[in-house]
């Protein structure tokens, strides 16, 4: 693996996974969208209702945003790296304890994607912060896409709920923060299940 890895980099210089301009080695942006995103400011706040604590590195704009898209879209994994390192680097200590509890994906859209970006995330920041990942979150789909989409515009909470014991205090991951009636549903159905502590952790956040 890492002597194709070796072959495919002498073959084809690492482009940056946001703008497509050639960057060193083993960086997954180049200098000048890492500058960019380096001056986003990072958020904190009390969260949707349910969560103690949430906190975003970044506003959903800019290089913040194509990096959200690059992961979910275009599948560069690495990214995901990416994502933790800088959520390690900026949070508060205090955000990052407990468990780490991935916001789980629409069925539909796992089956269609192959992959789940909160879950990538998840796993990349339990590595490095040493932490216990517990994917004990499951959420039901809609029968018919056509069912999911009306939901969402009704503004219906999606489904979700325990699939076993859940952590006291856990740390709830996603890579993107949209109107928090996720982040509710999850924390919601963690506390029914006995966690006494839910703080939410995202790389970026909608304004
Ligand atoms: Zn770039």
């Amino acid at each position: 693996m890492e002597i194709l890895q070796a072959v495919v980099t002498a073959v084809a210089p690492p482009l940056c996974a946001v703008c497509g301009r050639s960057c060193r080695p083993e960086a997954i942006v180049c200098a000048r969208c890492g500058r960019r995103l380096a001056r986003a400011e990072p958020l904190l706040g009390k969260g949707s209702p349910g969560l103690d604590r949430a906190w975003s590195s970044a506003p959903h704009e800019g290089v913040a945003r194509d990096l959200v898209a690059a992961l979910k879209f275009r599948r560069l994994l690495p990214v995901a790296d990416l994502m933790a390192d800088r959520i390690q680097w900026l949070a508060p200590a205090h955000m990052l304890s407990g468990a780490i509890v991935p916001v789980p994906p629409a069925p539909s859209r796992l089956r269609r994607r192959g992959f789940d970006p909160a879950g990538e995330l998840a796993a990349a920041l339990a590595e490095r912060l040493d932490s216990p990942l517990e994917p004990c979150l499951a959420r039901r789909g809609g029968r018919r896409q056509v069912g999911r989409r009306r939901a969402e515009r009704l503004g219906q909470p999606p489904r979700i709920h325990a699939t076993g014991p859940v952590p006291r205090s856990v740390l709830l991951i996603d890579d993107v923060l949209t109107t928090g009636a996720t982040m509710s549903a999850c924390a919601q159905a963690l506390r029914a299940a006995g966690a006494a502590r839910v703080v939410a952790v995202t790389f970026a956040r909608r304004l």
